[in-house]
């Protein structure tokens, strides 16, 4: 069925300058960052360069074709830079606008012949093509630091964008869709126009959809950490650790020694300068993938999968002596932390978490009455340490 071509694209036009409403009001809200902007830019820009090729014949060549398709392309390329943007990785700017010059203005220069149609279709087809791999390519990165699912549909839309490019090059190429004036009847021409209003619809609803996932993820995030230490918090370990599924497993149980009397001396601030370098100190032992968390106050918890009571010990004694030793580098300080670790391990048996928290528990105590600066296992009458 032959649908008719200047409707369409006063249909993009129209659809593009709300869309670029909507992005420009969603930045004015001063809740995202800078994206949103050049998306509404790149959607004004697109707009106005359809709303102007909708004009062929019914205003000078030099706006409708040469304008319109300038406009087109420089919008069609911003879109790079908001998708960039919201990666939050860095662009080179004084490169980004040579690129558009030299991508948009050949429109203009070289193929300024209105009857050259074949040729231009061809050109803003193959810069539209490659834009949409960039913006894929973009998506990708996003969807594999950041494991946003929208982010994977941007992707796809993208590469579908890109795939109906290469065939409009292709036709543009071959003669396919070009005769002597476009408004005059392709079929093909006119559907992947139509297509076209779907997917600047499409490409904005998972723009949107991304922001949203992210601010989710950042929310379940802080939700889950400890914002002095950086560790899990409870509600994170207790996420974390109902999807574990580690037998067998160790737990160390760690408490700083006579904290509070630090806290004291030294003021509070010092105290949270002691709690991040217990964290760091941490992280740095345990094995990667395995968990830390604040429990409150100077209490934390180390989760080891797949580690025996012995490894435990040996790993709870390397961080007991770390911890020493880095405290001994702070400067101003005249008392010197020292940790006191219980350690509590399973087999393969089925033994709850909560009791093997118990069990971490009573060793702390018991390392705290022989003396502190220790490491006690559960269940070893002797110290281990
Ligand atoms: P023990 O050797 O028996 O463990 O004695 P302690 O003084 O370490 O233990 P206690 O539980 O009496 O004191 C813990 C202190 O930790 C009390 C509280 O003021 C301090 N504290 C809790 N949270 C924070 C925090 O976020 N920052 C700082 N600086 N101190 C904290
Ligand atoms: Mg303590």
């Amino acid at each position: 069925m032959l649908l008719d071509l200047r409707t369409i694209y006063f249909i993009v036009a129209v659809s593009c300058v709300v869309l670029s409403a909507l992005q420009f009001a969603a930045y004015a809200t001063g809740r995202f960052e800078r994206w949103p902007l050049w998306w509404g830019a790149s959607n004004l820009l697109v707009g106005i360069g359809s709303f102007l090729v909708a004009l062929r014949n019914l205003v000078p060549y030099y706006i409708s074709i040469d304008a319109g398709n300038v406009l087109t392309i420089v919008g069609y390329m911003l879109m790079f830079f908001a998708v960039r943007d919201f990666a939050g990785r860095p662009v080179n700017r004084r490169y980004f606008w040579l690129v558009i010059i030299c991508g948009s203005i050949p429109v203009a220069l070289f193929i300024s012949d209105p009857l050259a149609i074949s040729e231009r279709l061809l050109y803003v087809s193959i810069i539209c093509c490659l834009c949409d791999i960039t913006v894929a390519k973009e998506a990708a990165g996003i969807f594999r630091r950041e494991k946003l699912y929208s982010a994977a549909l941007l992707l796809g839309l993208y590469m579908a964008t890109a795939i109906l490019f290469a065939v409009r090059s292709y036709l543009a190429a071959t003669g396919g869709i070009a005769g002597p004036d476009p408004f005059g009847g392709s079929v093909i021409h006119s559907w992947m126009a139509v297509s076209a209003v779907a997917f600047i619809m499409l490409r904005s609803m998972a723009m949107v959809l991304m922001a949203a996932e992210r601010s989710r993820n950042q929310l379940i995030e802080l939700a889950h950490h400890d914002p002095l230490t950086g560790t899990l918090n409870r509600s994170g370990l207790a996420q974390q650790v109902s999807e574990l599924d580690a037998r067998p497993m160790s737990l160390l149980f760690i408490d700083i020694d006579h904290f509070k009397q630090l806290n004291d001396r030294h003021g509070h601030a010092a105290g949270d300068r002691i709690l991040q370098l217990f964290a760091r100190v941490s992280k740095s032992i345990i094995p990667a993938g395995d968990l830390l968390a604040r429990q409150g106050g100077d209490e934390f918890l180390a989760v080891l999968r797949n580690v025996d009571r012995q490894e435990a010990v040996a790993i709870a004694n390397s961080i007991r002596l770390s911890f020493a030793a880095a405290v001994m580098q702070m400067p101003d300080l005249v008392t010197f932390p020292t940790l006191s670790i219980g350690v509590a391990t399973r087999g393969n048996d089925a033994t709850e978490f909560e009791r093997l928290l118990q069990k971490a528990d009573e060793a702390l105590y018991r390392s705290k009455r022989e003396g502190r600066d220790r490491v006690e296992a559960f269940g070893e009458d002797q110290a281990a340490a």
